[in-house]
């Protein structure tokens, strides 16, 4: 269990230059200096350099919403790992569900957008997740087992794992919170044994909002959350992130 919760905002393709500099000034000023929350906020690209000069004194930190896994070359319209970096990017949110739908994304090619992203000494937040109808036939753990062997190298000292059911993005459906346990503890025994990482940070992410968080995150197995819709809308984010 960690000390801290971490709350990773996923702003998706939304607000402009005006909105988020009001949604994060909001943000800096709630955020208190007990709070037990490391906050994460990931923007579209060209918002980065903007949030990241915004937040410079402060706790919180900036990830991206994806990399390119090639260091450099001709991929038209896609964004490298190095300048991802030289954004003061700490995290590389991999493998949404959103990428894979829209963009064709592989395990495989996942896989080497986590290679590229550890190599840099940048934390991967990798997202997993079913389908409804993988759940409801019962198929989700042998998904899950799919994605976490195939997107995921060995013996890594750390890894952060986002467990996103697909039903659950943006429906405002939320699975019970012993379906997440039963989730969170199958990936953490298939990463601790077949491989071999030790410290897994387990995140849920799905229609995480100001009425059901508290029973999520504040369980003491889950070690923070993943948010879209929510983390748009400055109330929502001030009962979240002062809810320790
Ligand atoms: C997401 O897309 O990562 C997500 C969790 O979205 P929402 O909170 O809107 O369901």
């Amino acid at each position: 269990m960690s000390q801290y919760k971490l709350i990773v905002s996923n702003w998706k393709m939304n607000l402009n230059f005006v909105e988020a500099k009001k949604l994060l000034q909001k943000i800096i000023q709630i955020k208190s200096e007990k709070s037990k929350v490391k906050h994460i906020v990931c923007p579209q690209f060209l918002l980065i350099p903007f949030v990241s000069n915004l937040i410079k004194n402060d706790k919180i930190e900036i990830g991206a919403q994806d990399c390119h896994f090639k260091k450099k070359g001709a991929f038209t319209g896609d964004n490298s790992i190095e300048l991802i970096k030289k954004s003061s990017c700490k995290y590389v949110i991999v493998g949404h569900s959103e990428r894979r739908e829209y963009h064709k994304e592989t395990n495989e090619i996942i896989r080497q957008k986590v290679d590229i992203i550890i190599s840099e000494r940048i934390k991967p937040i990798l997202c997993i997740g079913e389908s409804l109808n993988h759940r409801k036939a019962r198929k989700y753990k042998q998904v899950l087992k799919e994605q976490l062997k195939k997107c995921i190298p060995e013996k890594l000292s750390e890894i952060i794992i986002a467990y996103e059911p697909i039903w659950s993005i943006g429906t405002g459906m939320t699975p019970r919170i012993e379906e997440i346990l039963e989730v969170q503890y199958f990936i953490k025994k298939f990463l601790i044994e077949f491989k071999k990482i030790p410290k897994i940070k387990f995140l849920y992410g799905g229609s995480v909002n100001s009425n059901n968080f508290n029973q999520i995150i504040n369980n003491s197995d889950i070690d923070g959350a993943l948010i879209g819709g929510a983390s748009l809308k400055i109330k929502e984010m001030k009962k979240i992130l002062t809810f320790c």
